[in-house]
């Protein structure tokens, strides 16, 4: 079965060989006025230089932005004990799971024409590699992943906080560490700061389950951590892998006309990732508790950067851990690859409870991704600014809305003020002002800008062609497109060649022209899920999207974290109702060995299910341990061979599992964004209806 790493891998991402997907049409009047020659060196065969109104506009950023301040430079390499000499790190299977290698290119120009200058100063800043010293007593391994690794002296070994993506890279920073610091001490607690998966990922890399299951090791969480693992990636689970694809540019290469880093770090390691449950919660909303003999002051967050995460502050170093909710960058709001919209307000509040709390007399601040903060005046000024960040965007934009600013016209209108901007801290490395400022409508007011011209619209494809017909056709529009090209009018460019694309999917002329003025757009942007999402386009709409085979690349751990009620709701997304017209039945699901039951029902086309309910009269009793279940659930064993073996137990009707099973469907993590751009839908077929199919947990 091939990996979705594989599958990226086998991606011809190194220049070669570029499968073209859509047939070329020539347009009527193709003229050719404007015809930018592809440019030496680019990884795509039709790629362009920046036109000299991006060079420009690039070069403007360059004299306002507030280069004089260096601070963070300074604090990046301070502490600094090892690199690694290696930039590679592999896998026990032979691969790449992680390559600071393809980042080299960042630090051998001051600057790059295709790369917006804040961008890429931000990327320099997180080409660091190897371990620091936060102060004594506390040690980081940056830049071995998307986020940090973070080691803390304990009384008898060291607490480490946060254990990245995957653990192959975890493995490499303790080796790291041990060579310098780690005085053969084991690993004596662990911290997860909250629930996304480059917190945890690794943990498998650097504990043993046995020591955590039998108490010898510590494994701290915040509250309902559990919960939210997987819980915010399943429902949607595969379109946010997909979209993944446009936030983090994971078809671009590593280029000047690519994918320069990801803002929080450079990228996401691709190695095993697991997780291993916490057997201490922190439920209180401040708990302070001794960890191998080291006072800690655990402060919850719930609904800020993550639904469950928490900050720590140990008194004796006046050290302050702040998880995600500070870091060198304005942080998702709404993030790109698609999550419900986060509080900022919250957010805002958590930071000022953490500033009088403990950033009063805090020496050394530090988190999760980028580098601390040292003295107590510099951690206070980026706490304030952080604080007030997420206050004004969230206060500003309903300041607007309540005026009439719409979702459509927001990231227009919404500026941060001058003296937010001004620190570097602040900028839109990872959530941007504009679908920021969008998401904070959209979690007030939602979609909808309240014309209702908008409320039902037809679908683009249909809308577009009558625009195109108005517009005189194809030709005219290329004739306009690229004169609104070379014009440097990029934002106006794509409203009419969008239009044409989506009336003539396969219209090649215009979808690389589409791509041009998208890629020039992406080489613009500070933000570098903005910048990837728009080359990422252009990407799909010159080549087409990738075909091959894919599967989930899911870990059994990942799996095992899904509630069995998480996994019967995923069944019900799963379920084509189109082919459930007609089916009724109800089944009584017993799992005895964890003591819970379900009521599932299938009714008007619909698949629900209850805890904690059976029905009278089922059609079909189901009697399986949860651990057997998760075998199922995993892929390991099909529900059939279950019942075959004796681990599953029936009564009833036991054909309704075969119908259920014909209305499951697959979700296709490759399906069309761009017009045109799939060659042919290749089905990928499964032999295991019930496998839960989580995708990737995905990190932030
Ligand atoms: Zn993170």
């Amino acid at each position: 079965m091939t990996t979705r790493r594989k599958f990226i891998q086998s991606l011809p991402a190194a220049g070669t060989a570029f499968a073209i997907a859509g047939h070329l049409v020539v347009g009527e009047g193709a003229a050719t006025a404007h015809d930018p020659a592809p440019v030496k060196g680019h990884f795509h065969p039709k790629g362009k230089a920046p036109s000299k109104f991006t060079v420009d506009i690039l070069k403007q950023a360059k004299t306002s932005l507030p280069f004089a301040d260096k601070r963070d430079f300074e604090e990046q390499k301070k502490g600094l004990i090892a690199t690694m000499k290696d930039l590679k790190i592999k896998a026990d299977a032979g691969h790449v799971v992680w390559d600071m290698e393809r980042f080299q290119f960042l630090g051998k120009q001051d600057e790059f024409d295709s790369i917006h200058p804040s961008l890429l100063r931000q990327s320099v800043l997180n080409n660091n590699y190897g371990l620091y010293e936060v102060i004594p007593g506390i040690y980081q391994v940056r830049g071995f992943d998307l986020s940090d690794i973070t080691f803390v002296r304990g009384k008898t070994g060291w607490i480490v906080i946060d254990p990245l993506v995957s653990a192959e890279p975890v493995r490499a920073a303790w080796k790291l560490f041990q060579e310098h610091i780690g005085n053969g001490l084991p690993v004596s607690a662990v911290i997860y700061s909250h629930s996304h998966a480059d917190h945890w990922g690794g943990v498998r890399g650097i504990v043993n389950e046995a020591d955590v299951r039998s108490g010898k090791i510590p494994v701290i969480a915040p509250r309902n951590f559990m919960e939210h693992t997987i819980a915010e990636n399943v429902y949607a689970g595969n379109a946010m892998n997909r979209r993944l694809f446009y936030q983090y540019g994971l078809l671009l290469p590593a280029s000047p006309y690519g994918y320069v880093g990801q803002g929080l770090g450079q990228a996401v390691s691709s190695g095993a990732v697991g997780l291993i449950a916490p057997n201490r919660l922190i439920e209180k909303e401040m708990e302070e508790i001794v960890v191998d003999g080291v006072r800690m002051i655990f402060q919850d967050t719930p609904n800020t950067e993550a639904p469950t995460e928490m900050n720590t502050y140990i008194p004796d170093m006046k050290a302050l851990w702040m998880a995600e909710n500070v870091i060198a960058s304005l942080h998702n709001i709404y993030t790109l690859r698609g999550a419900p919209v986060r509080n900022p307000l919250n957010w805002s509040k958590y930071i000022s409870q953490a500033l009088h709390l403990f950033g009063m007399e805090a020496e050394v601040m530090f988190a999760s991704h980028h580098w601390p903060r040292w003295g107590n005046a510099r951690i206070q000024e980026v706490l304030r600014a952080q604080r007030d960040l997420y206050a004004h965007m969230n206060n500003q934009v309903l300041h607007l809305a309540n005026q009439g600013v719409t979702i459509n016209e927001i990231h227009n209108v919404y500026k941060l003020p001058k003296s937010i901007l001004s620190n570097w801290n602040c900028r839109g490395y990872h959530g941007s002002p504009e679908h920021n400022s969008r998401g904070v409508i959209q979690r007030f007011l939602g979609f909808w800008d309240c014309n209702p011209t908008n409320l039902i619209p037809l679908p683009q494809s249909e809308s577009a062609i009558l625009f195109v017909e108005m517009m005189g056709g194809a030709g005219k529009i290329l004739d306009r497109g690229r004169e609104l090209y070379d014009q440097g009018k990029y934002l106006l460019a794509q409203e009419i060649l969008n239009k044409l694309v989506q009336a003539e999917p396969q219209n090649q002329i215009a979808k690389d022209l589409l791509a041009d003025v998208f890629e020039q757009i992406g080489y613009q942007q500070e933000n570098p899920g903005l910048r990837n999402s728009f080359l990422a386009a252009a990407y799909e709409l010159r080549s087409g999207i990738p075909q091959g085979q894919t599967a989930d690349s899911s870990s059994p751990d990942v799996i095992r974290a899904m509630s069995t009620e998480l996994f019967l709701n995923f069944l019900g997304i799963r379920m084509d109702s189109r082919k459930a017209e007609g089916l009724r039945f109800t089944i009584n699901l017993v799992t005895p060995d964890n003591g819970e039951k379900f009521l599932i029902e299938l009714e008007n086309a619909t698949l629900t299910n209850i805890k904690g309910f059976q029905a009278d009269k089922p059609d079909l009793t189901l009697t399986i341990n949860r651990s057997d279940l998760e075998q199922t659930m995993m892929g390991a064993k099909t529900l059939e061979a279950q019942i075959t073996e004796g681990t599953a137990k029936v009564k009833g009707d036991i054909s309704i599992l075969k119908k259920l099973a014909v209305t499951m469907v697959d979700f296709d993590p490759r399906f069309e964004i761009m017009p045109g751009t799939k060659a042919q839908s290749q089905k990928i077929g499964h032999d295991d209806p019930y496998k839960a199919i989580a995708r990737k947990a995905i990190a932030e």
